[in-house]
């Protein structure tokens, strides 16, 4: 067992320590940082992406001979978190939820072709991406089974008609990876498309408005009434939609953990700082038990959270699936950033209900955390499944070391 720090990854982590200490902590203060969906201005994201590629630092997560710095999870997950000490720092470095997910899709399942037309643009921050798979119903949502959305082969083409919802980053993506039905299997009944926005036959029909902040390009519904495809830009084999996906979300799932860590981190750090100082009935807050037991919980459940991941990332790392591992980390890290959020606000007083602090905006992004990538009953489900499919093998579900894949 070795819980230290790799050398390779310290000096990295100093890196990102530092840029977000001094770049990025000052502008989240700055309210002209901001555009109206309450995410970093796009020309101000383009000069912080410029220096981030500067320091070597940009898409780090992606393979050396794309430009990246080969990060495996576990890498990942020491940056990440880091990263997201500031509600700005995952999209400087290219790190961010959708992109993330996609580009890590990209590079494991794409011929080198379709790789270097979709993916490389994403990893030199020349496009955006969307990952367009739920449905509102009767099609799918926690169930891909019930996707509707179909693609049907013309000669070398597939022609799509469906209806999506809730599809971050599409008013600003410029590739799409797209889940659509092409044949009536459980599990091979789906197929995955990149498709470009210029491409006839789709449309973004609105911005859904939601309660939180919003990544750029925000969360949209889309219909295609005959958007045609090429089959060479079709991703994997047909009827290897769902493995796409399950592919891209183990991974996607456990970088969002990554970093609400950060948030969590961040949220702690503030009220450590306000009850450090502020006093009442005679001593400071500090010093009440009362509050050491609040910020003790947090402390807890953060770690928790971190060794969860961890675990996650290194049994990715060893080839593992690790489905249920991911699960437990994806409820105990949405529930915790939510935890993180709501006991700091409380223990800031007034000032955590304001705009002074990041904790509101924290607080208001935290509760999406329980419903992207998997609710987390969904998230239950999976552990339980894997629990009793390992009870019924003789498997030691608890086992130290690989899991039973
Ligand atoms: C901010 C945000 C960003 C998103 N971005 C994307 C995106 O980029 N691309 C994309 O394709 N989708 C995206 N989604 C959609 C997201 O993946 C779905 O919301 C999620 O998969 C759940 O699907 P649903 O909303 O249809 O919920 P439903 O399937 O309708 O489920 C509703 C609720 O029912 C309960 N439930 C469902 N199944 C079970 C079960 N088996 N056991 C117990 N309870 C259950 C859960 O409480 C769940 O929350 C996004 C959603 C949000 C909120």
């Amino acid at each position: 067992m070795d819980f230290n720090v790799p050398a390779e990854h310290q000096g990295l982590m100093a890196q990102v320590d530092a840029f977000v200490a001094d770049r990025l902590l000052p502008l989240e203060q700055d309210p002209a940082s901001f555009d109206e969906h309450e995410n970093i201005r796009e020309d101000l994201l383009e000069v912080l992406r410029g220096e981030v590629k500067a320091m070597g630092l940009f898409s780090p997560q992606m393979p050396r001979e794309r430009g990246g710095l080969g990060l495996g999870p576990v890498g990942q997950a020491l940056l990440y978190e880091r990263m997201n000490r500031s509600i700005f720092g995952p999209v400087c470095f290219n790190c961010a939820a959708p992109d993330d997910g996609n580009m890590s899709v990209l590079s494991k399942v794409a011929t080198e072709t379709q790789k270097d037309r979709w993916l490389q643009p994403i990893i030199d921050g020349q496009v955006r991406s969307s990952f367009i798979m739920t449905e509102p119903h009767p099609g799918g949502g926690s169930d891909p089974g019930m996707i509707q959305t179909r693609a049907e082969r013309k000669g070398d083409r597939w022609v799509v008609h469906g209806h999506k919802w809730y599809i971050t980053g599409a008013g600003v993506a410029s590739h799409f990876i797209l889940i659509a039905k092409t044949g009536e299997g459980s599990r091979d009944g789906l197929t995955a498309f990149a498709f470009h926005k210029d491409d006839p036959g789709w449309q973004i029909v609105r911005r859904i408005p939601i309660m939180g902040p919003e990544e750029h390009g925000g969360h949209c519904e889309l219909t295609f009434d005959g958007l045609e495809i090429p089959d060479e830009n079709r991703l994997m084999e047909v009827g290897q939609g769902l493995k796409l996906t399950q592919i891209r979300l183990g991974l996607a799932r456990l970088t969002h953990c990554m970093r609400w860590l950060g948030l969590a981190q961040r949220c702690m750090e503030i009220a450590n700082a306000y009850v450090a100082k502020r006093e009442g009935f005679g001593i400071k807050l500090a010093d009440r038990e009362s509050v050491q037991m609040q910020l003790g919980r947090v402390a807890m459940a953060i770690d928790t959270g971190r060794l969860l991941t961890m675990r996650a990332a290194w049994r990715l790392e060893q080839g593992q699936k690790a489905r249920p591992d991911i699960s437990m980390a994806k409820i105990q890290v949405a529930e915790t950033l939510h935890l993180a959020a709501d006991t700091a606000i409380q223990l800031c007083g007034a000032l955590g209900y304001s705009q002074d602090t990041k904790l509101e905006w924290i607080y208001r992004y935290a509760r999406q955390a329980r419903l992207v990538d998997g609710a987390s009953e969904v998230h239950q489900m999976v552990i339980s499944r894997a629990y009793q499919g390992a009870q019924t093998k003789g498997q030691d579900f608890f086992a130290w070391g690989l899991g039973n894949d």
